[in-house]
């Protein structure tokens, strides 16, 4: 059944408009100078002088983790680009020279304007060697072919930027635990 909205009755003031219309405007004067007089007030960020805390859950642009030796983690098994909706990993895989390894990636590129930061890729990898938890965020770049992240960039990160839980990251040369990782790698423990 329908119902019936009762619409209030109007005051001869509201009918008339104008004396509503200065009503709004004193509400926008008044946050307007506000702005100037107390600008610390106002609910904004300096962007891009202030940037906002990334949370390191964030899915952010990719890195490939590194061995104690600085060597890629990654083996070149394709599970990333299998699993990317976006088909925009692209790695060619060649023979590594560790015996304990059988291959490593020759090339490992990412087109970022391709990218849809679904993270599959880093929850497909089975040895943790792709992670987006660099916290960039803002991508520029003046050409197309720039925003194609290549194998060196991904391996260009310092274990300085990731807390000192980050065992993984601290194991990569740099680390506070890369010393010791490095002797245990030198042992046979390819962990
Ligand atoms: S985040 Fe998603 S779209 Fe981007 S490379 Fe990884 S799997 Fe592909
Ligand atoms: S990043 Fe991981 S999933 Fe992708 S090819 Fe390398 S080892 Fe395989």
């Amino acid at each position: 059944m329908a119902r019936v909205v009762p619409r209030p009755e109007m005051t001869l003031a509201e009918k008339a408009y104008i004396p509503e219309i200065l009503r709004g405007m004193r509400v926008t004067w008044s946050h307007f100078l506000k702005g100037f007089n107390e600008p610390e007030t106002l609910p904004v960020q300096s962007y891009p002088e202030v940037q906002w805390e990334i949370d390191r859950n964030y899915r952010a642009k990719h890195r490939l983790m590194k061995r104690p030796d600085g060597e890629p983690r990654c083996v070149a098994c394709f599970m990333c680009s299998t699993a990317c909706p976006a088909r925009c990993i692209h790695i060619e895989a060649t023979e590594s020279d560790d015996p304990r390894i059988e291959k490593k990636p020759a090339k490992f590129d990412i087109d970022l304007l391709v990218c849809v930061f679904c993270g599959l890729c880093a929850e497909a990898c089975p040895v943790d060697a792709i992670r987006m938890d660099t916290k960039v965020i803002a991508l520029a770049a003046d050409t197309r072919g720039k925003f194609v992240a290549t194998k060196e960039q991904l391996l260009d990160w310092n274990p300085a930027d990731y807390p000192a839980s980050d065992t993984q990251s601290q194991k990569a040369p740099g680390g506070l635990l890369n010393a010791e990782a490095r002797a245990r790698w030198a042992q046979g423990d390819a962990t």
